[in-house]
């Protein structure tokens, strides 16, 4: 096979790992990156000496991180040094009380026993039970494939797979028969907002990422996730791979892309890293108009999220590496992000990550890096500072043992700040929402239907938001360009 031309707009872990597998077969890629740094999404942030991951720091699912490295015949082990998080994480509840999220299924039942008593504790392993089933069937049979047609999912034997395990039943729902104490319907549900999706609003197939945390465990390679893009992108340029930061795509056209200054570059292949939406709507010039704008269908968004970066002197003994923390009103709390009339609760829950619990380098001595997100609505509710002075003063509030005269440094990303960095369109975070039209065979194809030499790869096409998924995007898209004969 010949050797061909890839360009590849956005240096985000889909970029990157697209650009790996393909420069491992030979080809040449240059990767267009708007911004100064690499990473995207899962790029790091500093304040004063304190590191932190911008956004991804939970590392789950690990089978799509290690086949990438295998494919390019590389051992995952030899780039990264990864360390099981246990507990998972702690939880803080509205009511006071506490528990540890783990993959040690004693240590679970034993809690759940004292939380809320036998009979509760003896449902979890049934619960446990099935999901791993549903991770087992739904992963290589929904979500690790491409498909030509909604048509391919009404086959018989995966019709009967999705009825039998009633994949498509409402996920907060069914949560409620394997569990009574509303507390824990949350801790076993919540993970939808990975995805930036309401468990209420959720199919049960998404009950999986409770699986991965619960079954599999919640990983973090030293240095932070972060170190995960970097390690890709030093193993893309040792293959030749360029990377050209600040280098912004203007609009894509057949086999050509233009840049800001008017550059203009050709490839055998264009592949869109930067999310789905916005290039659908800012760069891609619908089929024979001269206009690149306004290609998009109306697409549904994920929620965004208010995140905040605090170089923190002290020490906050209560927290873990992560944290999650409830407030009392979980249905009111979402309904305010995903519904209308949008608005900020009062009782926001949230998530905290002090990584330098588990790696020291990340903060000074006698400092710790407090990470914090707050999901929110996105840009189709117009953010007050008013609403983010009230996030900020909750979460403070909540901290067990926080002082704020301590804060020695902050930077913060609102949902408007997220989408001008980034190009998430409506700053959704967590790119297009995963609802059942827009999830599997419905999601955004990966190749673009009015131009035969453009891809996509990442978080907004499928099979979805996170970093697994977006590896599993790059799997997806390296078969693409194989039917295409790119390859
Ligand atoms: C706050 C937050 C927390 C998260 N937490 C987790 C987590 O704990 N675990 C997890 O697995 N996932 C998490 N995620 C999701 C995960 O980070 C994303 O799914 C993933 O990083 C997306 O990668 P991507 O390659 O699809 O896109 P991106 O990371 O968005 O990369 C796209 C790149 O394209 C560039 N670009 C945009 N427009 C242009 C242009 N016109 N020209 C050139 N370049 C352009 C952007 O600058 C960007 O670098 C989180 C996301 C956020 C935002």
């Amino acid at each position: 096979m010949n050797s061909r031309n890839f360009i590849i707009v956005g240096a985000g872990l889909g970029g990157l790992a697209t650009a790996l597998r393909l420069s491992h077969r030979g080809h040449k890629v240059t990767i267009l990156e708007k911004n100064k740094h690499i990473g995207g999404r899962n790029s790091r942030v500093q304040v004063n000496e304190c590191d932190f991951d911008g956004g991804a720091s939970l590392m789950m699912m690990l089978d799509p991180f290690k086949s990438l490295f295998r494919d390019i015949g590389e051992r995952i082990e030899d780039h990264l040094e990864l360390k099981l998080c246990d507990p998972s994480y702690r939880v803080f509840f509205g009511d006071g009380s506490t528990i540890y999220g783990t993959p040690n299924v004693a240590t679970m039942v034993d809690q759940i026993e004292k939380l809320c008593g036998r009979d509760e504790a003896e449902r979890y392993g049934k619960l446990l039970g099935d999901l791993a089933e549903l991770y087992r069937l739904s992963i290589p049979n929904f979500v690790r494939r491409n498909y030509n047609s909604p048509l391919d999912l009404v086959r018989l034997d995966s019709l009967k797979t999705v009825l039998k395990h009633h994949m498509l039943s409402n996920l907060s729902k069914r949560m409620e028969g394997y569990v009574s104490d509303p507390r824990l319907r949350m801790l076993f549900s919540f993970q939808t907002m990975y995805l930036g999706l309401s468990p209420f609003d959720a199919p049960w197939v998404y009950a999986v990422l409770t699986y991965m945390e619960y079954g599999e465990g919640i990983w973090y390679p030293m240095g932070g996730l972060s170190t995960i893009n970097e390690k890709i992108s030093e193993l893309a340029v040792a293959k030749g791979v360029e990377i050209r930061t600040e280098a912004e795509v203007t609009s894509i056209s057949g086999n050509t892309v233009t840049l800001v200054g008017g550059e203009v570059l050709s490839a055998d292949a264009i592949i869109c890293n930067n999310d789905l939406p916005y290039a659908e709507k800012q760069l891609v010039a619908p089929s024979g108009s001269s206009t690149n704008k306004g290609a998009a269908k109306e697409r549904r968004y994920s929620c965004s999220a208010y995140t905040m970066y605090l170089d923190y002197e002290g020490e906050l003994p209560e927290l873990k590496h992560h944290n999650i923390f409830f407030g009392n009103d979980f249905k009111g709390n979402l309904d305010g992000i995903f519904h209308q009339p949008m608005g900020v609760h009062d009782d926001p829950a949230f998530y905290c990550c002090v990584s330098s619990k588990t790696d020291a380098q990340r903060a000074p001595a006698g400092h710790e890096n407090v990470f914090i997100l707050v999901p929110c609505p996105n840009n189709d509710y117009d953010m007050k500072e008013s609403d983010l002075e009230r996030m900020r003063r909750h979460v403070f509030s909540r901290i067990p043992g926080f002082d704020e005269t301590k804060i020695r440094g902050m930077v913060t990303r609102t949902p408007k700040d997220w989408e001008e960095e980034y190009h998430l369109d409506k700053g959704a975070t967590f790119g297009l929402a995963h609802d059942f039209w827009q999830s599997v065979c419905f999601r955004p194809d990966n190749r673009c239907k009015t131009n035969p030499h453009l891809f996509y790869v990442g978080a907004s096409t499928v099979p979805g938001n996170g970093l697994p998924m977006v590896l599993i995007s790059a799997e997806l898209v390296e078969k693409r360009l194989e039917e295409a004969n790119l390859l």
